[in-house]
């Protein structure tokens, strides 16, 4: 068999810490890997997808060796620095009312995956603060109407109950007079995300072997085996699950498919006691936006505003001047904050995909891969990750590419990050009320 070799120059390192992982008592990580070890299986990232996948290895194939590497640590890595909405049903950017049929399917699969996320964590000594408080929907010009419009019509044909709301009623619940339409539904969690995956990597049987600051750096195929080496150690394993989502073509893979694109977000202090009073009569909220440039922003059940907004192609830009873009939003949401007294600001990743279709399946043999969570795979990367592991034990499947789509193909650099930059500047310019 051909040998195939790839090296992989980064993987993920963020300028700060996970402003939730900051709220958090301090994690004594796993130890990193430094022996040279045989597996079974080796999953490449300790995400919601490599987590999820593992867990499903075990059941299928209880005698496996099942290792688990991650570059981070969990809580600190991508999985803890997001927004942390776990939707049960479609995200709107893949809702299609015109193919119910379709979306019911996929319905049915995500919500089937939240109850196992809320089986998996409610022995958990952590505390993960996942509610189902529902989502709002907010638009603030008419681009953003039309795609709540757009959303409406599929919460409608698929049977799913949902509130439209005027200004009045938003300001009501949310404090917030900035939105001119919003639509309510309940078919959503939130979560603190840095307790919600240290509480999946917590509830892992003993079994399976996970290591932290332990990065993949290149991947060789010899034979009928798999090398992957890491700074200290070579791991020969007969399978490789690569779960790194955003960074998955540093390693070589579909470089084709995917970009690794930043968001930032942002959390308040506590806020005092006459700002909290002005912010509507829910006190546990999640707004998503209604453009996929747009903000989303959260009030959390401790008193405190998050915000997050603002894409940058391959590259974190300095977290300071992020922390004034933030802030000059938050304020024009909520005017009585005047000034804004930020306790984290932080970067993360999403994998990009130009069609927002998923990355998955064998690639190579005895290789397979989940990536490209568009911004949107708590729940998706869970369900994705146990698939995989079926797959990969050779039990039947649903057709995912038909379900969620398939990654299309981007030209290579220059002219895809001079596209990104090009599609993006018209886009905000379309979409800038929503940000
Ligand atoms: C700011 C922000 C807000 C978001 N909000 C939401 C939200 O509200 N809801 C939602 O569903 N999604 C949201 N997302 C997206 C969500 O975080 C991802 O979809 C989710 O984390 C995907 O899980 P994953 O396991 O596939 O990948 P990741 O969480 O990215 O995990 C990949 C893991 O691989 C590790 N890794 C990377 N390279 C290597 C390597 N070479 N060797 C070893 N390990 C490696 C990383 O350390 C990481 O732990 C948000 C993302 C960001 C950045």
């Amino acid at each position: 068999m051909k040998n195939v070799s790839h090296s992989c120059p980064n993987y993920t390192q963020y300028n700060n810490n996970s402003g939730w992982n900051n709220l958090l008592p301090s994690y004594k990580s796993k130890d990193a890997l430094t022996d040279n070890i045989e597996s079974d299986v080796l999953i490449i990232g300790a995400g919601f997808t490599g987590i999820a996948a593992a867990k499903r290895w075990e059941q299928i194939s209880k005698n496996d060796r099942i290792v688990i590497i991650d570059a981070s640590t969990a809580g600190e890595s991508n999985s803890g620095r997001n927004s942390g909405f776990l939707l049960e049903i479609s995200l709107a950017n893949d809702a299609d009312p015109d193919d119910i049929l379709r979306m019911k399917e996929c319905n049915s699969l995500i919500s089937e995956t939240m109850r196992t996320i809320q089986d998996e964590i409610k022995n958990s000594p952590i505390n993960s603060q996942l509610n189902r408080t529902g989502v709002y929907r907010a638009a603030v010009s008419e681009i953003g109407i039309k795609s709540l419009n757009n959303y409406s019509k599929f919460l409608k044909s698929s049977g799913l109950d949902y509130e439209h709301l005027d200004r009045n009623q938003l300001e009501e619940k949310l404090g917030t007079r900035l939105y001119k339409e919003g639509l309510y539904n309940p078919h959503c969690y939130l979560a603190q995300p840095a307790a919600l995956i240290r509480s999946l990597v917590g509830a892992l049987s003993e079994k399976i072997e996970l290591y932290e600051n332990t990065p993949a750096i290149s991947l060789q195929r010899k034979r009928s085996k798999w090398l992957i080496k890491t700074p200290k150690s070579i791991i020969k394993t007969n399978k490789i699950i690569i779960a790194n989502n955003a960074f998955c073509s540093k390693l070589g893979f579909a470089e084709s498919y995917i970009s690794t694109i930043y968001t930032y977000a942002a959390l308040t202090k506590v806020l005092n006691r006459d700002i909290i009073d002005s912010l509507g009569s829910n006190n546990n909220w999640g707004i998503l936006p209604a453009h996929r440039l747009g903000s989303t922003l959260r009030r959390t059940i401790d008193g405190r505003l998050m915000i997050r907004s603002f894409y940058d192609y391959g590259k974190e830009r300095d977290n300071n001047e992020i922390s004034k873009m933030l802030a000059q939003k938050l304020i024009r949401r909520f005017p009585k904050l005047k000034k804004i007294d930020f306790d984290s600001v932080w970067g993360g990743t999403t994998g990009f995909t130009y069609n927002g279709g998923p990355i998955w399946g064998e690639f190579s043999k005895n290789l397979f891969i989940s990536a490209g969570c568009n911004g949107g795979g708590i729940v998706k990367g869970t369900l994705f990750g146990k698939l995989l592991a079926d797959l990969a034990n050779n039990k039947k499947t649903p057709d995912i590419n038909k379900l969620f789509g398939k990654a299309s193909w981007m030209p290579p650099e220059p002219i895809r990050k001079i596209g990104f930059k090009m599609i993006s500047m018209i886009e905000r310019n379309k979409a800038k009320a929503e940000i």
